[in-house]
């Protein structure tokens, strides 16, 4: 068993689907050990995302990702980083695969609905980024 860092970003609460990708994440073996709404401040967006600063679409990034609530989760399961990015399919919702949550419910490049730590080692940091080990209930 091993865990991984997910985030339901804005597009995803503002449309009330949040429950359409927790199922999605049930149905794939992935357990939800954790989980809290809130509203990112734009320093803590700016320090999650900052391996992007330099990237042309930084500004719009954090302007998206304080926009609205987002739900914070850790998620638990065999090959858990790996596997959570299977099941969110590609960045551009253009390029994922059928029954991804990306493909499912992402409105663009930009607004794709989920994150998914893209390592173990990242999910580490994000996951002590945003929760206490207390919060999290294996
Ligand atoms: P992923 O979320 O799949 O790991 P990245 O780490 O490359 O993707 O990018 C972080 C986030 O930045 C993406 O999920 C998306 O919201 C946004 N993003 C990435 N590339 C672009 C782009 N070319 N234009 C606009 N937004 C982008
Ligand atoms: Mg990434």
């Amino acid at each position: 068993m091993n865990r991984t860092f997910s985030i339901i970003k804005p597009d995803a609460t503002k449309r009330n689907i949040t429950g359409s990708i927790n199922k999605i994440i049930e149905e794939n073996n992935l357990k939800i050990i954790a989980q809290k709404r809130v509203k990112l401040t734009k320093v803590q967006a700016e320090g999650f995302y900052s391996v992007h600063k330099d990237k042309p679409f930084f500004k719009d990034l954090i302007d998206y990702m304080t926009s609205g609530p987002v739900i914070l989760q850790v998620l638990e399961g065999n090959n858990a980083v790996e596997h959570y990015r299977n099941i969110m399919g590609s960045t551009n919702p253009e390029n994922a695969e059928t029954g991804t949550i990306r493909k499912t419910h992402a409105l663009n490049i930009q607004e794709n609905s989920v994150h998914g730590s893209d390592s173990d080692k990242n999910a580490e940091i994000e996951i002590k980024y945003f929760f206490d080990e207390g919060e999290i209930i294996s």
